[in-house]
């Protein structure tokens, strides 16, 4: 009854940790998806950003300088209405005429078309940009060269990451951001230079393109991965964060974009514990349930077949002694006897038999209420163990005289009157002396004791038979079981005996043990609690 419980509770166990195996890697498949989709979602709109930002910046520097004419250079305001949100200077350059000894000048006035500087600093800008980005570069890569080689009312643009405010300051290079233009008019080819104001771009523009959200962080980081704009990440998983580069202005840069949820490590981190937690100790729960089905699966197999032995047993049991009866009982009918004696004798055996085939049937029946868990015990208080035991004796005398064995038995004077079934413990003692009969006649002794210790009642039945092998001492208590050695050999049994007189010693809250050796016989207590309390 207990063992199916159990195999139910296992049972449900192993079920629930295959639903909760199954429900977690439904949700961290679920999980995924939405974090891929997620990922897709950032991209597309790190991308659109991005774009955004370079077509302000890009479609206002091509306005303004396409808007740049040689002659109106002088008029003022005239190109107002044209300057982006970032212009901080824009310069008019051409050739200078062979034999000038440079590469380009400024177009008369047009080297202040507009600025945001005060005269010094527009002064000193200009200088500084006359000396390094003007002058000629290694491999045609200085910017006059490259002013040449456009093609007419093209943009382009560059990053410069020298300049005046580094070698002042120890902070990082201050990029220039400039865009450029190669035009005609009249005859005549000149090239425009918008210088877009970084300062503006990373603290006014980005921060109003790449809105924080409450989801969402954004960051622009240089080529360094210096953070240029928006506050750094405390912490993101690689695959919460996507990158996309700047291709039109500052070239070398690039938006991040990250989730906001996943800032938080020590909760990922705990995250993933519990879950390998859960997920070990599900996977434990279904191999330890399916080690367990798999034993009880093949403990019931074993037991199926030790109940059809049972059952021929049995059989074989109520077999003999009714033809045993049913033959002696014949011959006294017909009245096939020489003497008084022998019908006597005939009589004692018919007895004798019918007493061994009511104890079997007694023994089967207890056994069937026991397996069906009925209450089988009538516990009396004040019982006189001694005589319990004695009776027992008394009872199987017969049988051991039949045997041509001796029975001694040694009972104390006297003992605690003890709480507990007579009749079951007299079964119990009764069961023992016939395995001693049955399995150890070549003994020729039986010894039955009686002692008190204590609280506790020592009841053992000795005998100095063939003994058992000490691998099936622990097993010949299970039902149906029976010695290998004995299978073989023509001794009756069903296997019952002893699971009877185990449970009867459970029922009183005691418990029975064997000690044996082999060829030195075995002695099988009985230890039970004087005042039978289970
Ligand atoms: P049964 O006697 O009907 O086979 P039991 O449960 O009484 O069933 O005994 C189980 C097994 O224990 C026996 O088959 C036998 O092999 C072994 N056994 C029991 N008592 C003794 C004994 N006194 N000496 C040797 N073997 C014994």
């Amino acid at each position: 009854m207990r063992r199916l419980l159990v195999l139910n509770a296992l049972i449900f166990a192993v079920l629930a940790a295959a639903a909760a195996l199954a429900y977690y890697s439904f949700s961290a498949t679920s999980e995924q998806t939405s974090r891929e989709r997620e990922r897709t979602l950032m991209q597309d709109l790190a991308e659109e950003k991005v774009a955004n930002f370079e077509f302000l910046i890009s479609s206002s520097d091509t306005k303004l300088m396409e808007r740049i004419e040689l002659d109106k250079l002088i008029e003022p305001d005239f190109i107002k209405g044209a300057i982006g949100p970032a212009v901080a200077s824009v310069y008019v350059l051409e050739d200078c005429d062979p034999g000038d000894g440079c590469e380009m000048k400024f177009v008369t006035g047009g080297h202040n078309v507009t600025s945001a500087r005060t005269d010094a600093e527009s002064n000193a800008y200009r200088n500084w940009f006359m000396a390094r980005v003007l002058a000629p570069a290694p491999e045609g890569q200085g910017l006059a060269e490259r002013l040449k080689r456009l093609k007419l009312n093209t943009r382009d643009h560059l990053i410069l990451n020298v300049g005046l405010v580094a070698k002042q300051t120890n902070a990082p290079p201050k990029p220039y951001l400039l865009s450029f233009m190669k035009r005609a008019s009249n005859g005549r080819t000149f090239y425009v230079i918008v210088e877009d104001d970084t300062n503006t771009i990373t603290q006014v523009l980005f921060p109003q393109f790449f809105v924080q959200s409450a989801k969402r962080l954004y960051q622009v980081v240089d080529e360094t991965g210096l953070v240029r704009s928006g506050d750094p990440f405390v912490y993101q998983a690689d695959d919460t964060l996507v990158e996309r580069k700047f291709v039109d202005t500052f070239d070398g840069w690039a938006l991040r974009v990250a989730q906001r949820e996943t800032t938080d490590v020590s909760a990922e981190q705990r995250k993933r514990f519990i879950n390998s937690l859960l997920i070990g100790g599900a996977v434990g729960v279904i191999v330890i349930g399916l080690v367990a089905l798999a034993f009880a699966v093949r403990r019931e197999r074993r037991l199926n077949d030790l109940k059809s032995e049972f059952i021929s047993n049995v059989s074989h049991e109520l077999k003999t002694p009714l033809s045993i009866i049913s033959m002696f009982g014949e011959m006294l009918a017909l009245g096939r006897t020489k003497s008084p004696e022998q019908a006597h004798e005939y009589a004692e055996i018919i007895w004798r038999e019918s007493v061994r085939l009511g104890r079997l049937i007694d023994n089967v029946l207890d056994f069937a209420k026991m397996e069906r868990g009925m209450d089988v015990y009538e516990f009396a208080e004040d019982v006189d163990v001694i005589e319990t035991v004695a009776r027992a004796v008394e009872l199987s005398g017969r049988r051991v005289a039949a045997a041509e064995m001796t029975m001694t038995s040694i009972l104390p004077e006297e003992m605690s009157p003890a709480r507990l079934d007579a009749n079951a413990v007299t079964l119990a003692v009764m069961n023992l002396i016939d395995n001693a009969v049955k399995y150890a006649a070549d003994g020729k002794k039986i010894e039955v004791s009686l002692r008190q210790e204590g609280d506790v009642i020592m009841l053992a039945v000795r005998d100095w038979g063939p003994g058992i092998d000490p691998e099936e001492q622990h097993r010949i208590f299970e039902r149906f079981y029976r010695a290998k050695s004995i299978r073989l050999k023509p001794i009756r049994g069903s296997g019952i005996g002893l699971a009877l007189v185990q449970h009867i010693a459970r029922a009183h809250g005691g418990e029975v043990t064997v000690t044996s050796k082999p060829n030195e016989g075995s002695t099988f207590s009985i230890l039970l609690p004087i005042d039978g309390k289970t």
